[in-house]
């Protein structure tokens, strides 16, 4: 059984609709004023999560996702439509990145939504070019292409359940006698620890058990833990702590785990626990009883305690139907969280003043994020829009660096790295 889907998708936000370049033109006037309408902005592609969607396959045959284009302006100021966003659904803890290895998305919760590609912003039409210096402008912008990534994709399993407990408490003991599947963990490239996972069948539902201990006594013996394997830990809903029954004191070593727990993550300690004292199958009721309750003195309030025998199988199906409960009872408290933009988003109005220019072989090369979108947006072949470009950049203070560099007339201008994008100044 193979847990880890990865897949290659090539993801295309729309581009942003042209504006349009018009005039009015009416019976009897002339000249009318200059009417085109902006472009409408090209759809983004969200990734959506779904507990409906269990694998990545149907991007084996489905190897694009491709957002529409943005309507172009027309006449009589008419806007184009926008472009409505493509929702992909994808299962839970699928992640997306990019082939530099930038995370676009982690989507652990059902219904959390990502955008991975934004839509190109529409241009605008001639119309919105109208001051009172430029009555009749004879350029419109072009709509901002959409991004455009190859996205790896890829499947991840979440953790359910956290087993801990000192070492020879009976956890490998426990999950090769309850596990039905061992997920493939060749895939985790980082192990010098082998993860300890198994899938567990409780009344016809999977829960995922994860051997949290091993890992924490490898860190103390210095081996390094994959930040990979480690997220699904950290999202592992419940905690099942195991305790010998045999230990001198039970609470003691209960709480010495708890304080390594504590030690190695915080957040983890606080996870609803079920706790279970193990190897009761040679020991009296009455010593069962109280050890039990030795344990529930030094366990929160509320926690659901179990006596068993992982060898006999003694109360096993018990335990597993309470952590399949806590698990659900978790997850759902685990609202779908938003989470930050996950692309970064530059709007025109950014003040930030972030350009360089830098002498080239072939002319002046300007970057920045703001000036290069700006770019993107001018018709080149169109002198006014050129224009109007110079203008901004005057604006910046981009001309005034080209001058201090020297730039002579008739040399060129290149902004950003796609070549078409240049004029001569
Ligand atoms: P771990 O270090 O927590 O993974 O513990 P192991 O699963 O390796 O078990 C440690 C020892 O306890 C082994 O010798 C097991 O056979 C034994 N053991 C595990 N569960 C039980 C049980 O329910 N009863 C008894 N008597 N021994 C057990
Ligand atoms: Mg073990």
């Amino acid at each position: 059984m193979n847990f880890i889907d990865k897949v290659q998708v090539d993801v295309r936000a729309g581009n942003g609709g042209n504006g349009a370049l018009s005039f009015r033109h009416e019976k009897f006037i002339a000249k009318g004023g200059p009417d085109g309408g902006d472009g409408g902005n090209g759809g983004d592609v969200v990734l959506e999560a779904s507990n409906n969607q269990n694998t990545l396959a149907a991007f084996r045959y489905q190897k694009e996702v491709v957002a529409e284009h943005g309507q172009p302006g027309g006449k009589r100021r008419k806007h184009g439509k926008s472009a409505p966003d493509l929702i992909v659904k994808v299962p839970v803890g699928t992640v997306a990145t990019t082939s530099d290895g930038v995370v676009l998305a982690d989507l652990i919760s059902d219904g959390q939504r990502e955008v991975i590609a934004h839509g190109g912003k529409g241009g605008f039409g001639n119309a919105h070019f109208v001051s009172s210096t430029r009555q009749a402008p004879k350029f419109a912008e072009k709509g901002e292409p959409g991004d455009e990534l190859s996205l790896t994709f890829e499947l991840k399993m979440i953790a359910d359940a956290g087993l801990v407990g000192l070492p020879n408490a009976g956890k490998s003991t426990l999950l090769s006698r309850i596990s039905n599947a061992r997920p493939e963990i060749a895939d985790y490239p980082f192990t010098t620890l082998t993860p300890n996972l198994g899938v567990v069948d409780v009344g016809g539902e999977s829960v995922l058990f994860a051997d949290i201990p091993g890992l924490i006594e490898g860190a103390a013996e210095g081996k390094g833990l994959g930040h990979d394997f480690l997220r699904h830990i950290e999202r592992t809903a419940v905690i099942v702590h195991l305790v010998d029954a045999y230990n001198d004191n039970v609470a003691e070593a209960y709480q010495t785990v708890e304080a390594e727990l504590k030690a190695y993550s915080a957040s983890l300690a606080k996870r609803p626990h079920v706790v279970v004292l193990n190897k009761i199958e040679g020991l009296d009721e009455e010593i069962v009883n109280d050890l039990l309750a030795q344990l529930a003195r030094v366990a929160p309030k509320h926690t659901p305690l179990f006596a068993i025998s992982a060898q006999a199988g003694t109360n096993v199906q018990d335990m597993l139907y309470a952590v399949k409960d806590a698990v659900a009872k978790e997850r759902t408290k685990q609202a779908p969280q938003q989470s930050e933009e996950a692309v970064p988003v530059l709007t025109l109005d950014d003040t930030s003043r972030e350009w360089n220019v830098q002498p080239t072989e072939s002319g002046f090369m300007v970057s920045g994020p703001k000036i290069e979108r700006f770019a993107k947006r001018t018709d080149f072949n169109n002198d006014e829009a050129v224009q109007r470009l110079r203008d901004i950049m005057r604006r910046e203070g981009i001309l005034h660096e080209l001058e201090r560099q020297g730039i002579e007339p008739g040399e060129s201008v290149m902004i950003g790295t796609e070549p078409k994008n240049r004029f001569t100044y």
